[in-house]
C-alpha cells in the first residue's frame, strides 16, 4: 500500500508512528499535560470557533488552568498572541509546559485573579473566561475589549450558569448548551459516557 503524500512527508520528518497535530482547534486531550479540570477536545473547538482566531490577533485567556484554549487559540492563526491569567501556581506549570511542547513559546502567562489582574493588560480582540466568572470580571473585559472583539465564557457549575443566564439577559449575545459523550466499553460491550455538560455565553462587541 503506498501512503498518502501527507502520511509520507510526516514519515519523513519525524518517523513512523509520529502523531499528525493539525493547526485547526480541536487536538486531542492526551496531547495536553492536565490536571483533568482541562476544557475538553470538543468543547474546547467550539470554544476556539466562538473566540475566532485571527493573524496578529491578542486573546485573554481568564482562569487559563491548563492553558489548552491559549495555546489552540496561538497555533490557528499567524502571529497570534495569547495572555493566559491564572492563579493556581501548579496550572501555571502545565501551561508553561504545554506552551513549549505544542508550539506557542511564547503564550505570556501571568499570575493573580480576575478581575484586578486584567488592570494594565494590553487590549484584547478576544476574551475567554473560563475562570472566575463574575459580573466584575465580564464589565472588565468588556471595556477592555477591541470594536468587533469576541466575549466567550464557559460554565459547568449550576452557580455560574444562573451567572451567565443573567449575564445574557442583561447585554444580550447568545446561550449554547454543549453535551458530548463519548463510546467508552462497558464490560465487552460499549456505552455512551456522557461529559459534564457546558453552558456556552456568546457576545460580539
Ligand atoms: N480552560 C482551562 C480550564 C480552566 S478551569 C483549561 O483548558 O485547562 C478554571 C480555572 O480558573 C482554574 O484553573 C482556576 O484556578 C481559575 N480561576 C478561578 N478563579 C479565577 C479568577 N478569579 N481569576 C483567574 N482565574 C481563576
Amino acid at each position: 500500500e503506498v501512503p498518502d503524500f501527507n502520511t509520507l512527508a510526516v514519515e519523513c520528518v519525524a518517523g513512523p508512528g509520529a502523531e499528525v497535530l493539525a493547526r485547526v482547534p480541536g487536538l486531542p486531550d492526551e496531547v495536553f499535560a492536565h490536571d483533568g479540570r482541562m476544557t475538553k477536545r470538543e468543547v474546547r473547538a467550539v470554544t476556539l470557533a466562538a473566540l475566532m482566531p485571527m493573524p496578529g490577533a491578542l486573546l485573554w485567556d481568564i482562569g487559563a488552568g491548563s492553558g489548552s484554549v491559549s495555546v489552540e487559540w496561538m497555533r490557528a492563526a499567524r502571529e497570534a498572541q495569547a495572555i493566559a491569567l491564572e492563579p493556581r501556581p501548579d496550572r501555571r506549570a502545565l501551561a508553561a509546559a504545554n506552551a513549549a511542547a505544542l508550539g506557542a513559546p511564547k503564550l505570556n502567562i501571568v499570575p493573580g485573579r480576575a478581575p484586578e489582574a486584567l488592570a494594565g493588560l494590553p487590549a484584547p480582540d478576544a476574551v475567554f473566561i473560563g475562570g472566575g466568572l463574575s459580573e466584575a470580571v465580564v464589565e472588565a473585559a468588556w471595556a477592555a475589549l477591541k470594536p468587533f472583539g469576541r466575549l466567550v465564557a464557559n460554565a459547568v457549575t449550576l452557580q455560574s450558569e444562573a451567572e451567565l443566564m443573567r449575564l445574557q439577559a442583561a447585554r444580550g449575545g447568545e446561550l449554547v448548551r454543549l453535551a458530548v459523550a463519548r463510546a467508552e466499553p462497558v464490560g465487552r460491550m460499549t456505552g455512551w459516557r456522557p461529559m459534564m455538560p457546558v453552558t456556552q455565553w456568546r457576545l460580539v462587541k
